[in-house]
């Protein structure tokens, strides 16, 4: 397992390629957004963690331009800024988790073997309902028999109704299953995608109906035949 460690406080670089290292990861540790982009291009990585105080380019433009360009390698965001926005800005520029400095080494380590195996882990089975239905690595699913092409947090949220059909789905399930938030972003990030994904599911028997004061539910519809 090769880990990209892109950080530029020696000393913390140090101390965690050390510990990577004697935990039989293969680390390689560069100080500088470019490099980091330049090595994600020469070589393959297995997980990237990505400082965002970063001396040249800024973390957050490193991992944009690295979703970018098409690289879905699972990203650790370190961030020393305690600002709230920076992390929602980190998630919805793809990153996978984060962690605030100052971290224990044993919670980094926990984070890392979770993004490994969650990317580890093939989705063989397809999931539907009712007339829905959502093939593994396809970003469109299906919609009453038509192909509908889904953005990656429509999709995600999709796959979340459709492997729990009909149950009610309270809102931090939602952010932490489909989006990736363990804290409450304190936006409608879940309403305004819930709203989109609506719109493309119209065609179908299926509704995602408002369970006020909860979440939400995929009615699949699957009772009126
Ligand atoms: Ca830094």
């Amino acid at each position: 397992m090769t880990v990209l460690l892109v950080e530029d406080t020696r000393r913390l670089a140090a101390t965690l390629s050390r510990g990577l290292a004697e935990e039989g990861y293969e680390v390689d540790a560069v100080e500088s957004g470019e490099e980091g982009l330049a090595r994600l291009e020469s070589r393959l990585v297995e997980a990237v963690i990505l400082d965002l105080g970063l001396p040249d380019l800024d973390g957050l433009e490193v991992l944009a331009r690295a979703r970018a360009a098409g690289h879905r390698v699972p990203v650790l965001v370190l961030t020393a800024r305690d600002g709230l926005d920076d992390r929602v800005r980190a998630l919805d520029l793809g990153a996978d988790d984060y962690l605030v400095k100052p971290f224990a080494f044993a919670e980094l380590l926990a984070r890392l073997r979770a993004l490994l195996r969650r990317a580890a882990a093939p989705r063989w089975t397809p999931l539907a309902a009712g007339d829905l239905a959502l093939d593994p690595g396809e970003a469109a699913g299906r919609v009453a028999g038509e192909v509908v092409p889904l953005s990656p947090r429509e999709r995600a949220l999709l796959e979340l109704f459709l492997s729990r059909p009909d149950e009610v789905l309270d809102r931090p399930t939602i952010l932490r299953e489909a989006f990736g938030y363990d804290f409450d972003p304190g936006t409608n990030v879940i309403d305004v995608h819930v709203a989109h994904l609506r719109r493309k599911l119209a065609a179908s028997r299926a509704r995602i109906e408002t369970v006020r004061g909860v979440g939400y539910r995929l009615a699949t519809g699957r009772t009126h035949g």
